[in-house]
C-alpha cells in the first residue's frame, strides 16, 4: 500500500490546499498535480486541490476493501442507528455546508440550503434501512424444504459526482451504498470538491468507522483507476453525457455495475389552457435557479398555440425583477456561472442565436456584475430544432422559446430529442396532462410542476441519453443497485425422509 502523508494545514497566500481522505484521515497528495478552485462570484482562486495519481486511488480502495469486512457485518439496528446520527449532524450543520456550497459553486445560499435538505431525504429514507432490506421467505416450499431472499451489499463501490449539487449528489450515491453494507469512494468534482471534505470529516464525527467512506480528488486519471480497479465492484456516475457514457463503457468493460446519469435538455410545454401567471412563474424559476446550472432545469419552453406571446410577455416581466449577485447575500437569486470558461461558452449561445434565425429578447450579457463568472438571464424566442441553441445542453441561465400549432408537434419535439431526463406540461386540462404522462419519452415528468425531481422514496433517472444503464439512482432503485441477491433452499436432517435420489431436484 502506498506509504500516506499528512497534508499541512497552514494556508498559504489565503488558498487552502485541498487533499484526499483515506482510511478516515486527510492525506496530501504526492502527484504534485494540482487543480484551482475558485469563488466564481468574485473569479479569485481560493483552494489548490490535490489531483490523485492510480496509486492513491489504489489506497483508498484498499481502505474501503480492508473497512468492507468489518462493515458487512454490522447489524441494521446498529447501521440505522449511525444513519439517525448522520441526519442529526447534517441537519444541525446544513448552514455550514451551504455556506462551501456558495462559496465554491456560487448558487444563492438559499439554494444551497435547498440542495442539502433534499439530500437529507436521501439520508432519512436510509434510516429506514432494516425495512428496505427485508426480503422474502417460503414456508414449505417443498415438503420439508423452506426458500428464502437475502440481499447483501456488493462490496468496495465508488461515485464520480459533477459540480452542479457538491454535497446532494454525492449523498444521493454514499447514503444507499453505505446504508446497504458497502464501502465507498468519492471522487467529486474538482472545481467544488470541498464538500466532500465537510461530508467525510462529518461522517467520521457521527460514528463511522474510518474506510468506510473515502474521498479521492482527480481528473481523468483518477476516473479512469476507478473504472479499471478490479476491487471496485460498482460505479454510480452523474455528469455530462459524453463522459457518462464512456464511464458506462468502461466500467461495464471491467466487471462492474455501473449507473452513469447524463446530461439534458428539458422541455416544458405550455397549452394554451394554461394558467399564464403560474407557468411564467415556473419558466422563470425552473430556468434561471442555480444559473441554470441544474440538469433538471428548463431549458426550452415550448409554447402551444395561441399562448405564445401572453406567455413571452409574462416571462419578459420577471426577468428584470431577478436579482443576480453574490450567493452570500440574501438579496441575490441568481448566482454566477462555475468558471469563466462556462460563463464564455453559455454567452456564446445568446451571441451566436441570431444568426441562426433566432430572436434574443433578453440578452443576459448586459448589465451583469463585472466581477466573477456572472451573466444575467437571456431569454431566446423562435428557437427550432437543428439550431445549436435548441440542440445543446447551455447549462446556463438561457431560456429558449419554441413555438408549435398543437400538442402533438409538442411532444414531438420531447419524443426526438436525445435526451429524456425531465419534462413537464402547464395545462388545467386533466385528459391532457394525463395523455402527456403517457405518450412522453423521459424518466421523470411534472404536471404543473416545472422541476419534477422524486421525492427520496422513488427514484431519479431520465431515459436515453440522460441514463447508462438500467437502475435509476436513490430511492428503492437505489437499494437494489447496490446490493445483490442470494435465495437459500434450505432443509434441516429429518432422516425420516433422507434416501439417495440422483434425478433433478423436484418438488414434492
Ligand atoms: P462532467 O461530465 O464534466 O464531470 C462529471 C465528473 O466526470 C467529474 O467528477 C469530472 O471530474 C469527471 N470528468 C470530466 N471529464 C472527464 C473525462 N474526460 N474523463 C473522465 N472523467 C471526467 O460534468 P459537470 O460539468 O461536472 O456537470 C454538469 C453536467 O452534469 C451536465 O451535463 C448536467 O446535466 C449533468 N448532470 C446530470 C444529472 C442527472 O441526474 N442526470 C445531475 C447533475 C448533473
Amino acid at each position: 500500500m502506498t506509504e500516506l502523508a499528512t497534508p499541512p494545514t497552514a494556508e498559504q497566500s489565503g488558498v487552502t490546499r485541498i487533499s484526499h481522505w483515506i482510511g478516515g484521515r486527510s492525506v496530501a497528495g504526492m502527484s504534485g498535480r494540482t487543480s484551482p478552485v475558485f469563488n466564481p462570484a468574485f473569479g479569485k482562486q481560493t483552494g489548490e486541490l490535490d489531483l490523485a495519481t492510480v496509486e492513491e486511488v489504489d489506497a483508498a480502495v484498499q481502505a474501503a476493501k480492508e473497512a468492507f469486512e468489518t462493515w458487512r457485518g454490522v447489524s441494521l439496528a446498529k447501521r440505522a442507528e449511525l444513519f439517525f446520527n448522520i441526519r442529526e449532524l447534517v441537519h444541525e450543520r446544513r448552514e455550514e455546508v451551504a455556506k462551501i456550497l456558495t462559496s465554491e459553486h456560487g448558487k444563492v445560499l438559499s439554494d444551497a440550503l435547498g440542495e442539502v435538505t433534499r439530500g437529507l431525504e436521501v439520508i432519512e429514507f436510509c434510516c429506514g434501512l432494516p425495512t428496505l432490506l427485508k426480503s422474502e421467505f417460503s414456508e414449505q416450499a417443498s415438503s420439508g424444504i423452506d426458500v428464502y431472499s437475502i440481499r447483501q451489499p456488493l462490496g468496495v463501490v465508488a461515485g464520480i459526482t459533477p459540480f452542479n449539487f457538491p454535497v446532494m449528489v454525492p449523498m444521493w450515491m454514499w447514503a444507499p451504498a453505505i446504508a446497504c453494507g458497502n464501502t465507498f469512494v468519492l471522487k467529486p468534482s474538482e472545481k467544488d470538491p470541498s464538500a466532500s471534505i465537510w461530508t467525510a470529516e462529518l461522517l467520521k464525527e457521527a460514528g463511522l468507522p474510518d474506510g468506510v467512506f473515502n474521498v479521492v480528488h482527480g481528473d481523468k486519471v483518477a476516473v479512469d483507476a476507478v473504472l479499471e480497479h478490479p476491487d471496485i465492484a460498482a460505479v454510480s456516475f452523474v455528469g455530462s453525457t459524453p463522459i457518462a457514457k464512456y464511464v458506462y463503457e468502461t466500467a461495464t468493460k471491467h466487471g462492474k455495475r455501473c449507473q452513469a446519469l447524463g446530461g439534458a435538455k428539458n422541455h416544458m410545454i405550455v397549452l394554451p389552457d394554461a394558467d399564464i401567471g403560474m407557468a411564467a412563474d415556473a419558466a422563470v424559476s425552473a430556468a434561471y435557479g442555480s444559473a441554470g446550472e441544474r440538469c433538471m432545469a428548463v431549458s426550452q419552453v415550448v409554447a402551444v398555440g395561441n399562448v405564445a406571446e401572453p406567455l413571452i410577455d409574462a416571462i419578459k416581466e420577471r426577468i428584470p425583477k431577478l436579482k443576480v449577485g453574490d450567493g452570500m447575500d440574501p438579496a441575490s437569486e441568481m448566482g454566477p456561472l462555475i468558471t469563466k470558461e462556462a460563463r464564455d461558452r453559455v454567452a456564446s449561445y445568446v451571441e451566436g442565436a441570431t444568426a441562426e434565425g433566432g430572436k434574443v429578447l433578453v440578452d443576459g450579457r448586459e448589465g451583469a456584475p463585472e466581477d466573477g463568472f456572472f451573466l444575467r438571464p437571456s431569454l431566446i424566442d423562435d428557437v427550432k430544432p437543428g439550431m445549436k441553441a435548441y440542440e445543446d445542453e447551455i447549462f446556463g441561465p438561457v431560456l429558449g422559446v419554441t413555438r408549435v400549432g398543437t400538442y402533438d408537434e409538442a411532444v414531438k419535439l420531447v419524443n426526438d430529442s436525445p435526451y429524456g431526463n425531465g419534462t413537464a406540461i402547464f395545462t388545467r386540462d386533466g385528459g391532457a396532462a394525463r395523455q402527456f404522462q403517457f405518450d412522453v419519452q423521459a424518466g421523470m415528468v411534472g404536471i404543473n410542476v416545472p422541476i419534477p425531481v422524486p421525492v427520496a422514496y422513488y427514484s431519479f433517472g431520465g431515459w436515453k441519453a440522460s441514463l447508462f444503464g438500467d437502475r435509476h439512482i436513490y430511492g428503492p432503485e437505489g437499494i437494489d443497485f447496490y446490493t445483490r441477491g442470494k435465495v437459500v433452499t434450505s432443509r434441516w436432517p429429518d432422516p425420516a425422509t433422507s434416501k439417495v435420489d440422483l434425478g433433478f431436484p423436484q418438488t414434492r
